[in-house]
């Protein structure tokens, strides 16, 4: 379909391109490893999608209050041997990316376009990271994620499509190149659902994949290859799943996608590059939602936690935690007095018990809701009361109708319960979208150097070819 651009040309690409800063970047950390006598066998590269630098704080804060103890992230910063950087997120066309372009900056080695995988600016595919891998030294290739699998932030590691919602242009791509496929989106495999009709699952299992569709057959699992699909379309947020007992005994948590992918790899002595991806930290963000972004980013800390167990015993595999860009920056305001409310305010985020996204969802099966309803309905998930005007505002916007907003990236449903939760518990966000902080970036094991200071997002694949490739 594409021409295929070579790895090592597309290093001197970036030379002649005239991106000195960049290409001098990756000859200086090449040069460094190459002095490191440090073996790399294998890269768990975790990344908890459109999380804002902010929420690293809030995420220990709200552990601390939900587990009574920090969150692993927190700690791992204080290791002996781990290293911190920050990451530079932008595209080729924006200095905000998307989860696409960021994804095939990592995968693909050269900043695209927001909203292609691993498809230049001058429309020719790229080869992604676990073709080259497979193709050089037969490594194993893990995508994890609570998306859809097929979703932009695995896709970038293992496939070539110019719009990143040609989910059904993913999903053949991954046969024979990802082993381990962990997530939603059993949709985009299915003969009944694809517009193809083709048999793709069928397909992947006659490849040796073993085809899983539920908590209990990954858990009961024997095969090294595994297609599992456990929803539709993107896993339920944690604080659903945990709130709805169908959910919990039907779809695994991330830390259980990720024992099930690392503990395969980790066995024998093959290179690997697992990605495991806390997807819907950012779709919390997007939503204003602080309670199913904070459960989010702590089920990424639970996979975290069985990473870094697991690798205990393992020093030649390196882990990356980091995240692809920011999104709505959330944050804790000053509250009451001289900022004394703060404390206790943010602790009412504890005593939320559904995403937003549910009750937009169970609002949207309501008749004739009223404003009152309205106020019922967020009451008993949330733990707050609209005040009237906030009631009426969410309720005609919910109706379609025009409300006085003068901040327009908040002017929708989600932007209104965001900034009225944040009434109640001092959150602020800067609006429903991707922002352009850099991201913070913590790496722990052989090499883990590579990853410290400021890091491109395109250098992360020169990065990876020079450890596994
Ligand atoms: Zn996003």
């Amino acid at each position: 379909m594409f021409e295929h651009t070579r790895a090592v040309d597309r290093r001197s690409l970036l030379k002649t391109a005239g991106l000195g800063a960049a290409a001098s970047a990756v000859g200086l950390q090449g040069a460094r490893a190459a002095t490191s006598p440090d073996k790399v066998r294998g890269v768990v590269f975790m990344v908890s999608d459109g999380m804002s630098p902010g929420v690293l704080t809030m995420a220990q804060a709200y552990s601390k209050l939900t587990r009574n103890r920090g969150t692993l992230w927190w700690d791992l910063n204080n290791r002996a041997g781990s290293t911190r950087g920050l990451m530079d997120t932008a595209s080729a066309n924006s200095m905000v990316t998307d989860s696409a372009a960021a994804s095939s900056a990592w995968g693909g080695g050269q900043r695209v376009n927001n909203g292609a995988i691993n498809v230049s600016t001058e429309g020719k595919a790229i080869e992604p990271i676990a073709a080259i891998l497979k193709r050089r030294t037969k490594a194993r290739i893990g995508l994890v994620t609570t998306a859809t699998v097929t979703h932009a932030t695995p896709a970038g590691f293992a496939s070539s499509v110019p719009k990143r919602g040609s989910e059904n242009d993913i999903a053949p791509q991954y046969l024979d190149r990802v082993d381990v496929i962990l997530g939603g989106g059993s949709g985009y495999f299915d003969a009944s659902l694809r517009p193809d009709k083709r048999d793709l699952r069928g397909d992947f299992v006659k490849a040796g994949y073993q085809s899983i569709l539920n908590r209990d057959g990954l858990l009961a699992a024997k095969g090294a290859k595994l297609i599992g699909t456990f929803t539709k379309g993107h896993l339920p947020f944690s604080l659903d799943r945990d709130n709805l007992a169908a959910l919990k005994k039907s779809v695994p948590s991330l830390r259980e996608m990720a024992t099930a992918a690392l503990g395969r790899f980790l066995e024998g002595d093959k290179p690997f590059l697992l990605q495991i991806e806390g997807a819907r930290i950012d779709h919390a963000a997007h939503l204003n939602d602080i309670g199913g972004l904070l459960g989010e980013q702590i089920a990424f800390d639970n996979a975290l936690a069985a990473v870094l167990e697991l690798t205990a015993t393992h020093p030649d595999v390196l882990v990356v935690v980091t995240s692809d860009h920011g999104n709505s920056n959330p944050g804790l305001n000053g509250m009451g007095n001289a900022y004394t409310e703060s404390t206790q305010r943010f602790a009412r985020i504890t005593r939320m018990k559904a995403s937003h996204e549910r009750i937009f969802s169970e609002w949207s099966l309501v008749k004739d809701g009223t404003p009152a309803k309205l106020t019922q309905l967020v009451k008993g998930h949330l733990d707050f009361t609209l005040d009237e005007n906030e009631a009426d505002a969410l309720h005609k916007i919910l109706s379609k109708g025009n409300v006085l907003e003068w901040n327009h990236q908040l002017d929708k449903p989600e932007g209104l319960l965001g900034q009225f939760a944040g009434n109640h518990t001092g959150i602020g966000w800067t609006g429903t979208t991707h922002t352009s902080d850099p991201t913070l970036i913590t790496a722990i094991g052989p090499q883990a150097s590579r990853f410290s200071g400021m890091v491109v997002n395109s250098d992360v694949f020169g990065h990876f070819i020079e450890m596994l490739g």
